[in-house]
């Protein structure tokens, strides 16, 4: 049908896309409901890689033994979306798809270095999530291809995630961060830190990830934090409320991990 009509509205949970058909942002008024195809709801170990498939719900990630034992700061992450409703509905595939800077699973995937695979009628490609975005809700998606999962490859090391809203549920971020933080090696550690509504699109932060490998002080690394994410003022926060608690979140990532 893609093929047919490349121009059909995918959707899945429908949890963004009735929000936008409410305030009439949405242009496009003919859509192919994906909330069927049980095949891509898949969650399993192939190669080596988790793999997730798209339509898998919040709920879903929460309840896999596989995530939260692979990848526990996804069912966290989870856990944290919305409310029960939404986590019913939500789907991994739409989070991704929908592009929001404020996706609460965005970080998560960025940070473990995860793949997103597409698929259209012609074939499957594999996009690395730090080319998967290209702007405000901008991604390299095309028309005609539908997100049918998403791979993460092992992660080693210590995961944090820890979103700071104005509630604990149905908030948008105001701040959203993951990580891993490698074990402590001759050489150094290895750092991976993702943050959310600091940017048009979710960011990897690598000169801070490089300060923290090579070791600095906690306090020096946080400093880095600060001038390497350009958060902005809206109506969730303000740019420097968000660049202190970022700095903070790191703190307690970082301070947590070598406790652990
Ligand atoms: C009350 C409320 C609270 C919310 N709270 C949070 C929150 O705390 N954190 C958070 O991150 N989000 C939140 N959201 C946003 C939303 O629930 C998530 O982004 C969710 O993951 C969207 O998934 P969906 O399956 O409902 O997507 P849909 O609404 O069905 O689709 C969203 C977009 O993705 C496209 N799409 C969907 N699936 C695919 C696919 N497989 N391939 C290609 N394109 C696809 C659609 O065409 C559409 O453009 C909230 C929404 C509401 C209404």
């Amino acid at each position: 049908m893609l093929r047919d009509e490349p121009t059909l509205t995918p959707l899945a949970g429908c949890t963004d896309l009735y929000v936008a058909l409410n305030f009439g942002t949405l242009k496009d008024t003919r859509f192919l409901d994906l909330w069927r195809l049980d095949r891509l709801r898949k969650i399993e170990l192939r190669g080596g890689a988790l793999s997730i498939g798209a339509l898998a719900t919040f709920t879903d990630l929460i309840r896999s033994t596989l995530v939260r034992k692979r990848l526990p700061m996804l069912a966290a992450a989870a856990r944290d979306v919305g409310g029960v409703q939404i986590q019913n509905r939500g789907t991994i595939g739409g989070n991704v798809a929908n592009a929001s800077p404020a996706g609460d699973t965005l970080p998560v995937l960025a940070a473990a270095d995860a793949v997103v695979v597409l698929q259209q009628a012609g074939g499957i490609r594999r996009v690395p999530f730090d080319g998967f975005y290209t702007g405000y809700r901008q991604t390299v998606r095309r028309p005609g291809e539908l997100i049918v999962g998403i791979e993460i490859p092992p992660v080693r090391g210590r995961q944090f995630f820890r979103k700071v809203g104005t509630r604990a549920a149905q908030a948008i971020s105001k701040i959203v961060m993951a990580g891993i933080l490698g074990p402590a090696t001759g050489s150094g550690r290895t750092a991976r830190i993702a943050l959310g509504s600091v940017a048009p699109t979710v960011v990897r932060v690598p000169r801070t990830e490089a300060a923290l490998a090579s070791g600095a002080s906690i306090e020096a690394v946080q400093r880095t934090l600060m001038e390497e994410i350009a958060p902005i003022d809206d109506l969730r926060s303000t740019a420097e409320y968000r660049r202190r608690v970022a700095a903070n979140l790191l703190a307690r990532f970082v301070c947590g991990a070598s406790r652990g």
